[in-house]
């Protein structure tokens, strides 16, 4: 779509608060409650996150540091529920194996990302790759077995 430049100065008609709501204009109240973010497809409630809500139309938003905390402790229920392996776990089992994460991401035949960002933490594995992950490091013959599938 394409948009026109605006010649000159634009007037300014409607001043709002820096807490106005998008929706309505009201000025929102700092809260703290549950708050929902989904993890691998999943909806994860996450109690006492803090944001801002209009009291009159129930719009909520999130400032940038809010956003990122709920996703962290979104990520971190995910993590607990499945008992998954943490970023670092990850590392030590592909460090063992030999692989780098491009290989490693290669044999499960996931995205070339995907491995560095499991073991940053920026993103977890889901339950059944957690499960795949755990035989690979477990079952001896596991990473040979992989590359036959491979070539
Ligand atoms: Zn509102």
């Amino acid at each position: 779509m394409k948009t026109k430049k605006t010649r000159g100065k634009s007037k300014v008609t409607k001043v709002l608060a820096d807490n106005a709501c998008p929706s309505c204009g009201l000025e929102m109240t700092e809260t703290k409650g549950r708050l929902s973010f989904p993890v691998n497809g999943e909806e994860i409630t996450v109690p006492n996150s803090s944001h801002l809500q209009c009291r009159k139309c129930d719009e909520v938003v999130l400032r940038l540091d809010e956003s990122r905390n709920l996703r962290e402790r979104a990520l971190e229920i995910y993590r607990e529920k499945y008992r998954l392996l943490s970023g670092d776990e990850v590392r030590r089992l592909r460090e063992r194996l030999a692989l780098t994460q491009i290989q490693l991401a290669e044999l499960l035949r996931l995205g070339v990302n995907t491995i560095s960002r499991w073991e940053s933490g920026r993103n977890v594995q889901t339950a059944a790759m957690d499960i795949l992950l755990r035989l690979v490091r477990d079952v001896p013959g596991s990473v040979e077995y992989l590359r036959s599938l491979a070539a």
